[in-house]
């Protein structure tokens, strides 16, 4: 395995999100949902630093590859109630931005809710992989097409407890 970003990397990672969410979320009436599991580390580091009031929702994403759905079909869960996220400044918080199959399918979905506003922030993006036209508009670091784990991410359920970002695979593979 190899370390890519410490737990002190990304503690001085998100104090710089923090403040800048802080600035654009000042005022405004601010709701994080969380994409479980990958992201619980980083949703809640992240919310410490940003140090505005706000309300925390989450749902899961999951997809049914090689069963009955359409390939690579993505099921949106919302663990609380969707209205909730009316007139509300909604900020999405993943752990990474792969081909953004997956935030493009969350924000078709919570755009139902009618929120005021609809942001996302992943603490990874996979810069070299994006198959949509997306881009998140808050992102940590910016990194190769590596398999990586740790900080949330994990590896069939295995490393999510690690403080730090390491890479499972070996580079070029
Ligand atoms: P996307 O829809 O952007 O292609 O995929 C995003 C999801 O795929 C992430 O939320 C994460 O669950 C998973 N994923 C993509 N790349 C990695 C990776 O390098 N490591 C881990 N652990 N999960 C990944
Ligand atoms: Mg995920």
């Amino acid at each position: 395995m190899q370390p890519l970003f410490s737990s002190d990397d990304i503690a001085r990672r998100l104090t710089e999100m923090g403040q800048q969410l802080a600035n654009d979320y000042a005022e405004r009436r601010l709701t994080v949902v969380s994409v479980l599991s990958g992201a619980i580390l980083f949703t809640a580091d992240l919310i410490r630093v940003v140090g505005l009031p706000l309300k925390l929702e989450f749902l899961r994403a999951s997809s049914y590859r090689g069963t009955a759905t359409s390939p690579g079909e993505l099921q949106v869960e919302c663990l609380g109630d969707l209205s909730a996220l009316a007139g509300r400044d909604v900020l999405i918080v993943d752990d990474i931005f792969d081909t953004g199959r997956t935030l493009e399918r969350i924000i078709e979905r919570l755009n139902e809710a009618r929120p005021r506003s609809l942001k996302t922030a992943v603490l990874l993006w996979k810069t070299e992989r994006r198959q949509t036209s997306l881009v998140p508009d808050y992102y940590g670091f910016q990194i190769p097409d590596r398999f990586v784990v740790g900080y949330g991410l994990d590896f069939d359920g295995d490393y999510r407890h690690l403080p730090g970002v390491y890479a499972l695979d070996e580079p070029g593979s």
